[in-house]
């Protein structure tokens, strides 16, 4: 069963339409990421969810029942902010402490501040008030303010974007092994960063443009994006796309070589095709005809790997192969396309067309 339900969940701040009827649902326990560019909707949807926003339409269920008119203090939800919202005459144990006043024992309450202080690195600020913090310091007091609650569901709104890269990827793994101990927690980590969603999350909700797009493991995302933009928005360099005509269930290059595929025989069109980086397969020996052949522009050297321009009879692409072929500006190479490792979408609606 689902433990959070959005239906049609819609947002309007007076005329201007800020969520545009998102569908999506979690189950208990799950780490979601919601990814999606700058201005898409993300934070609106997640106080929405906590109850600090009006909700102009729709419905969120939690465990099957409506949540629409319930209080914030009621959900049982706890949201930490990319701006901090902590109370300034308080201390940043006074901080911590005021979500579990009156719940549990003094004693309980100092433990569990002192855990999660050691957690958030924020043990030598304990004593602090809010405006003697810097930036970084704030964001990771409004995280562990967030997570001591052990809410059902834990709403983090790009909660390290004020920290540096590498206290970034060690707060970021805490929160992920905090998540893990409290089991029951479906938690929403809101970024636009897709390296930080591909490393934490069990699911990615990707959204553009106020509308959800897609919901799905990495895997999922990757292989089979459902529409053009999710394609192109994950990964990087992203994928490729060209136009190309579709004849008999198969896709037809401009030298006349062919590739079948599992398609409609009778859809006779032009097509969009998908194609990453690292799924096609070179053909330094020209042994057969290539699919596309080209001539490499740029050889961008990555460590393990060797990012390649390529121009071809279908456009500019980017290729990543490893670092063990040897290849040098101006060769030329075939490229073969590898029928399980394509996506084809419709031009017009830019979405995917099934395989
Ligand atoms: P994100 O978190 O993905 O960057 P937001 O949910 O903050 O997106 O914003 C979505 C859209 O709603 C943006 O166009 C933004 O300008 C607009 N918006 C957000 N908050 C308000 C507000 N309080 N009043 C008017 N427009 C708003
Ligand atoms: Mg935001």
């Amino acid at each position: 069963m689902y433990s959070l339900e959005l239906e049609n969940l819609t947002k309007k701040y007076g005329d201007v339409l800020a969520v545009d009827s998102v569908n999506f649902s979690c189950k208990q326990g799950e780490f979601i990421a919601l990814l999606g560019p700058s201005g898409c909707g993300k934070s609106s949807t997640m106080r929405m969810i906590a109850g600090l926003e009006e909700i102009s339409g729709g419905e969120i269920r939690f465990n099957g029942k409506r949540m629409n008119e319930l209080e914030p203090r009621d959900r049982n939800v706890a949201l930490a902010f990319e701006s901090y919202a902590l109370y300034s005459p308080l201390t940043v144990y006074e901080n911590l402490e005021l979500p579990l006043r009156g719940k549990i024992e003094k004693n309980e309450i100092k433990k569990k501040i002192i855990e999660m202080a050691e957690r958030f690195e924020l043990t030598e600020l304990l004593y602090r008030k809010p405006r003697n913090l810097s930036g970084g310091q704030s964001q990771r007091v409004s995280l562990a303010r967030a997570i001591i609650r052990e809410p059902d569901i834990l709403l983090l709104d790009e909660p390290l974007s004020h920290l540096d890269q590498r206290l970034r990827s060690i707060i970021r793994a805490r929160i992920r092994n905090t998540h893990d101990n409290l089991k029951n927690t479906t938690t929403i980590y809101v970024t636009h960063d897709q390296d930080e969603a591909v490393a934490l999350a069990d699911r990615i909700i990707v959204m553009n443009d106020k509308n959800f797009q897609q919901i799905g493991t990495v895997e999922e995302l990757w292989d089979k994006p459902t529409n053009m933009f999710v394609g192109g928005f994950l990964g990087d360099p992203s994928m490729n796309f060209f136009e190309i005509s579709a004849k008999n269930g198969e896709l037809h290059f401009p030298n006349g070589s062919k590739l079948k595929l599992e398609i409609n025989k009778n859809n006779n069109r032009d097509v969009v095709i998908g194609v990453r980086p690292d799924w096609f397969i070179v053909n330094q020996t020209n042994q057969k005809k290539p699919h596309i052949s080209g001539e490499i522009k740029v050889i961008e050297f990555q460590g393990d790997q060797n990012i390649l321009t390529v121009n071809t009879e279908l456009g500019i692409l980017k290729l990543i192969t490893d670092t063990e072929k040897d290849f040098l500006n101006g060769s030329k190479i075939g490229l073969n396309f590898n029928p399980k490792k394509v996506s084809l979408f419709d031009i017009q609606s830019k979405k995917a067309i099934s395989l």
